[in-house]
């Protein structure tokens, strides 16, 4: 079917490397370029032989006449970037110059400002819709399946949706008393962030971690979950019509929260600059060094994750609440790919994201959040490689617990 050039060779691209190598009548050939090549070289060595032809390339996606250079010579029909949020508009320009199809899993981030927002991105609509190619936003699991899972229940289960909550929990356990299972700086620029969640029109914005909720999680169990901002919230909030309110819940342990707020009270998780013995350093980025590398915990963990969308609203005026989940198991994706499972949800919908707009399933020019394409063919293919989902007709909502129990819990 065609080629595409993946960008990035950490955690998430490994496992959609695998997909991609497993999904070969579409991915007949990959490149697969990063900064470090070693990196692509270990992932070419492990995959090598099947029916993908695999190459590898240096490149530093900061520098778009680099990515030019490499897009001209290897001549994909997609870029799948699966870099850091900062390389988004680098990419999505060298994209543009070589008319190429363009893929993500998070939206752009300025390397100085923790503040993620579309606004960057959406301001490449006009210019990708007068090139004829595709910018296919969020591609991962969240942002990404959950959009799937939100234009899904609308296709089929209602009229109209007034309440979503995402609920993102993971139950897996690596034994360490504090690490992150995806890149540390990424994780921790999002957690420590204020939270914040959409209703009537309006943002409401709340402290870190102020908002708690407890819930029973299929497969995984009764665990404390706190409402974040995410970026998918942004986009749904857009696209979904009639929504009254949309939240966003993730899951996390005492151990973890304890050991985040000890190092933000000593200034460990802060972006600014600080001078150290004559050179400048990043508290994060230092952290970051110091942590556990999250492609190391995969022979570690053990247990599940749990995602999924709880949604309420109308159909043929009456009330209706459904919700869609995937579960999958920390070992068993470690067996099949050599990764753990918050690398798996997300490398996974890469490559289904990808297989999409080079099919053609998914095929509109411009620039497009991933609830904006019909969802049936990736929730088929979500079945097909490896994240099945589950169905509920008759949820437990997040607020139908005793009031005690709902109580915001500051973590001072
Ligand atoms: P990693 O840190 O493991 O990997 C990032 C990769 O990008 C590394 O190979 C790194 O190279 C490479 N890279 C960084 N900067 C550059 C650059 N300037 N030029 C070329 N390559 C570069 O991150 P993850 O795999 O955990 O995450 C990848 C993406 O997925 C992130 O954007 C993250 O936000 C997103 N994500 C999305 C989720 C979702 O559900 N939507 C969930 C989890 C993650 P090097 O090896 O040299 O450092």
């Amino acid at each position: 079917m065609g080629k595409a050039l993946i960008i990035g060779a950490g955690g998430v691209a490994a496992v959609a490397i695998h997909k991609c190598v497993q999904n070969s009548e579409v991915f007949e050939e990959i490149c697969i370029a990063s900064r470090t090549k070693s990196k692509c070289d270990d992932l070419k060595a492990k995959l090598d032989g099947g029916k993908t032809k695999i190459t590898t390339a240096q490149v530093n996606a900061d520098n778009v006449d680099e990515l030019i250079a490499l897009i001209n010579e290897f001549k994909p029909d997609i870029v799948m970037n699966l870099a850091l949020p900062y390389q988004d508009l680098t990419i999505m320009d060298a994209c543009l110059a070589t008319k190429t199809h363009y893929m993500d899993t998070a939206n752009y981030e300025p390397e100085d400002t923790a503040k993620f927002e579309y606004k960057w991105q959406w301001d490449y609509r006009e210019r990708f819709e007068k090139a004829g190619i595709t910018a296919l936003l969020g591609s991962g699991f969240d942002p990404g399946v959950t959009g799937v899972f939100s234009a899904y229940a609308l296709k089929h289960y209602f009229d109209e949706i007034e309440y979503i909550d995402i609920l993102d929990c993971n139950g897996g356990d690596h034994g360490y008393p504090f690490a992150t299972n995806f890149n540390p700086e990424i994780n921790i620029r999002e957690v420590s962030a204020n939270g914040r969640y959409w209703e009537n029109g309006e943002w409401i914005e709340t402290k870190p971690m102020e908002i708690k909720r407890g819930y029973n999680f299929a497969q995984v169990g009764e665990k404390d979950m706190y409402l974040l901002y995410h970026e998918e919230l942004e986009s749904l909030a857009q696209n979904m019509p009639g929504l009254k309110r949309i939240r966003f819940f993730m899951t996390f342990g005492p151990s973890y929260l304890m050991h985040l707020k000890a190092l933000e009270n000593v200034g460990m998780t802060s972006i600014e600059p600080i001078e150290y013995e004559g050179k400048q350093i990043i508290p994060l980025q230092f952290l970051k060094a110091i942590l556990p590398d999250p492609a190391s915990l995969g022979p570690r963990t053990v247990g599940k994750t749990n995602i999924g969308c709880i949604f309420k609203g109308k159909k043929d005026g009456q009330d209706k609440t459904y919700y869609v989940y995937n579960v999958c198991d920390h070992q068993e994706c470690y067996k099949e790919v050599g990764s753990q499972a918050v690398s798996y949800t997300t490398g996974v919908p890469a490559m289904i994201g990808a297989a999409m707009v080079m099919t053609g399933k998914w095929n509109k020019p411009g620039v497009f959040n991933i609830e904006e394409f019909d969802p049936d063919p990736f929730m088929e293919e979500l079945n097909k490689w490896g994240l099945p989902w589950v169905e509920d007709f008759n949820p437990v909502l997040v607020d139908a617990l005793p009031e005690e129990a709902k109580k915001p819990e500051l973590v001072r």
